[in-house]
């Protein structure tokens, strides 16, 4: 339906609680993923009584439970600083590196993980942390283990994660 595919494309200036609820509405699945990821990256203290009443309360409470997942993971995944198992050539110290490596990490991508006013998405802290002095790390060490942050399973996790749970709920609430 044109009107439909008018909407998806202008999705973006659409209230995400909108669009779910245009997708019952229109009982189309076009734009209930994309309307779910960014409902996810909402504080639910956001959210007015009207934004509930469009999504429902299905979605409402995937929404919570997607964002309470999320937020365990983050505190893992900035916990738990990547090993360097393999020193580069050019590595003078290798104690020296580790120990700068988990400086950095602690004090960059932890922080920015766990800032409890405004914790910064995966992309966002790496954007910032990559930019970070290494302290005495290896140079070749230090591009390899950005390079395993930046790759790293547990950064993708995040966005498969929320479009996977998107998908399910979907074909449960609007089969195709
Ligand atoms: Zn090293």
């Amino acid at each position: 339906m044109f009107a439909l595919h008018n909407i998806d494309a202008r999705k973006w200036n659409f209230n995400p609680a909108h669009l779910i609820q245009l997708c019952f509405e229109f009982n189309t699945q076009l734009f209930f993923v994309h309307a779910f990821s960014r409902l996810v990256k909402t504080s639910l203290l956001k959210f007015r009584p009207e934004d509930k009443a469009m999504m429902g309360p299905i979605v409402y409470h995937a929404v919570a439970e997607v964002r309470e997942s999320l937020d365990d993971h983050r505190r893992t995944i900035a916990c738990e600083a990547p090993i360097i198992t393999s020193h580069a050539y050019d590595c003078i110290n290798h104690e020296q590196c580790n120990d700068d490596w988990y400086a950095v990490w602690w004090n960059g991508m932890a922080r920015y993980l766990l800032d409890g006013r405004h914790p910064l998405s995966y992309d966002e802290a790496f954007k910032r942390f990559e930019l970070l002095e290494f302290g005495m790390m290896g140079p070749g060490c230090k591009q390899s283990m950005l390079a395993l942050v930046r790759e790293g399973a547990a950064f993708r996790h995040n966005t498969r994660f929320v479009e996977t749970t998107g998908m399910h709920l979907l074909e449960k609430l609007i089969p195709s």
